[in-house]
């Protein structure tokens, strides 16, 4: 599947929900979101029918997101039918990490292939203040879970948050020494409820490499920068949305929770799936791809209207 800039389009978000068990308090409102009606947002048939047209169209590897996705009924029953796809080539998902102690074989026995996890903090407190509900202690538990379950290269996405978490970066970065994670930091993206934070929490990556002189470039994954440090198991990425664009290589299309493909992140521009199916389904997929903006427009601010919950980051 292409798009009209030359771009290869085979990555899908696909948003399960916009429920979530934080309220992070870059991502959501203290009170929450609005509870939809449960019509308004798609079912598991729904989901994996948008998957399975997906891979028809070229898709080859689908992230499971949201909201987050642990919450959502039916979701191991969603990763049978999307890994049972031939054609798909990995099956991933992220997740706050807070009910993977309990569900971690379960994902690995329904075929889910990597993790993304959440974790913005090594501190109790402040993971407490932070995502305003959460316990470390269940991250870090769910972490020991999925490595005993036998996920490997797991992603720790750490959102950089200048004057919150930005005097733990090294402290992050340590957790790839002796473990095969990959330490992510990502820098803010002026989305939703963050649109109106001050400027100082706004920090560029290169904030990483000041923290950690020692880390080497050792190439990209995706769109991140990848760097090890002398002795370390694992890698250190950094996710630059806003100090480097890099819209050059998207191949990802996103579809949120109330089943609207969304061509870029940061577009408002959105297209109705819900109630294709078979070959309707997949031209509505296709003209999603081709319709991706060449590039977004971020240093004016972020052109949706969506916070990160309702769109799956
Ligand atoms: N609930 C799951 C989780 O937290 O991993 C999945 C959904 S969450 C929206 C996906 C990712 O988006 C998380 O790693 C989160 O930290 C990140 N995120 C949310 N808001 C963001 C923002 N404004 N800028 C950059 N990353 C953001
Ligand atoms: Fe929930 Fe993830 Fe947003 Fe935090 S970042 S509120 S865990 S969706």
């Amino acid at each position: 599947m292409n798009d009209r800039h030359g771009r290869t389009i085979e990555y899908l978000r696909l948003s399960v929900t916009d429920l979530c068990s934080y309220r992070c308090a870059y991502c959501m409102a203290e009170d929450g979101v609005q509870k939809r009606a449960h019509e308004d947002i798609l079912s598991i048939e729904e989901l994996a029918e948008i998957g399975e047209a997906a891979v028809r169209c070229g898709v080859k590897k689908i992230r499971l997101t949201g909201g987050e996705p642990l919450v959502r009924r039916g979701i191991l029953t969603l990763c049978e039918r999307l890994r049972a796809l031939d054609g798909l080539r990995e099956l991933t998902m992220t997740t706050n990490g807070a009910k993977l102690g309990e569900m971690a074989a379960d994902l690995k026995a329904a075929g889910v292939d990597r993790l993304n996890v959440s974790l913005d903090t090594l501190r109790p407190e402040r993971f407490r203040a932070l995502t305003r509900r959460g316990e470390l202690s269940d991250v870090l538990r769910g972490l020991d879970a999925a490595a005993a379950a036998g996920f490997t290269h797991t992603k720790l996405n750490a959102v950089l948050l200048g004057g919150v978490n930005d005097d733990e970066i090294a402290g992050l970065a340590a957790l790839a020494k002796d473990n095969d994670y990959s330490v992510r930091f990502i820098e803010l993206m002026p989305m939703g409820v963050c649109a109106a934070f001050p400027k100082e929490r706004f920090l560029s990556a290169d904030a990483v490499l000041a923290a950690v002189p020692a880390l080497e470039r050792v190439g990209d994954d995706g769109v991140a920068e990848l760097y090890r440090a002398p002795g370390y198991r694992g890698t250190v990425g950094l996710i630059r949305p806003m100090s480097r664009c890099f819209c050059a290589g998207c191949d990802r299309i996103r579809v949120t929770a109330d089943g609207r493909l969304k061509p870029c992140l940061h577009s408002d521009a959105e297209l109705p799936l819900r109630g294709k199916h078979g070959a309707a389904l997949e031209d509505a997929i296709r003209a999603g791809a081709a319709a991706k903006p060449e590039r977004h427009q971020l240093s004016r601010g972020s052109g949706t209207r969506r916070g990160m919950f309702e769109i799956g980051g």
